[in-house]
């Protein structure tokens, strides 16, 4: 197993290690829908987890079968209609893929509120979902505020966190809506800054970051 961190791109698309695979990680981020969600996709050979597939499953899924690859896990961030709207098209290309959410976010799936019209349908609560906090290679940072199931994921061995809605470059997520509090947004932040300065930030929205960079310039943070 190699040991050192190795990013090719300062943002998104690059190697990395995940914890417990042989295999090297590959990774690429997309943006998909009207509002621009980053869909990050982890390959690890044949397999891939995609974290995020807001909108766009086919051609999530063309660009997985392209490459040979299958959609072994669907990670979600958290619950909001524009960070799920890919997963029937995905469910449909690769039928084992389970769907990895924190169980604060479940009632988010299948909800009427949860969609927007006519970009966004509604989606029934997709099949297979489990606890995302029982997945494993992976460390799932609970960050509620955004909502109350919101997580980031983060891989220590690649120093790579997808952050979701929890932090973006220069800002945060809304805490206005359903389930939002930002005294819990706050003290997730507070977590988020015990990472390492280098670690790259791929947010659920907008340019990519690191953590150094919005512990100087973040008024969030
Ligand atoms: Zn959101």
């Amino acid at each position: 197993m190699p040991s050192q961190v190795k990013r090719d791109l300062p943002c998104g698309a690059g190697f990395g290690i995940i914890r417990g695979m042989e295999t090297e990680m590959k990774t690429s981020t997309v943006q998909v829908g009207t509002y621009g969600v980053n869909c990050t996709i982890l390959r690890f050979g044949a397999k891939a987890w995609v974290v995020d597939p807001g909108a766009e499953g086919e051609r999530i899924a063309a660009m997985l079968a392209a490459d040979g690859a299958a959609a072994e896990a669907i990670l979600l961030t958290h619950g909001h209609f524009d960070h799920i709207g890919g997963i029937p098209a995905l469910q449909r290309a690769f039928p084992d893929a389970k769907v990895y959410i924190h169980p604060g976010d479940v009632p988010m799936l299948g909800h009427p509120l949860n969609q927007c019209p006519p970009d966004y349908p509604r989606i029934a609560a997709p099949a297979n979902v489990e606890d995302c906090r029982a997945l494993g290679g992976v460390t799932v940072l609970e960050t509620p505020g955004h909502t109350p199931g919101g997580v980031c994921y983060w891989f220590p061995e690649s120093k790579l966190l997808l952050s979701g809605d929890t932090l973006f470059a220069g800002s945060v997520g809304r805490t206005d809506f359903p389930g939002g509090s930002m005294a819990r947004l706050v003290d997730s932040l507070k977590a988020l800054a015990a990472l390492p300065e280098d670690a790259m930030v791929v947010p659920g929205h907008g340019p990519c970051t690191t953590i150094g960079r919005e512990k100087a310039s973040n008024p969030y943070m």
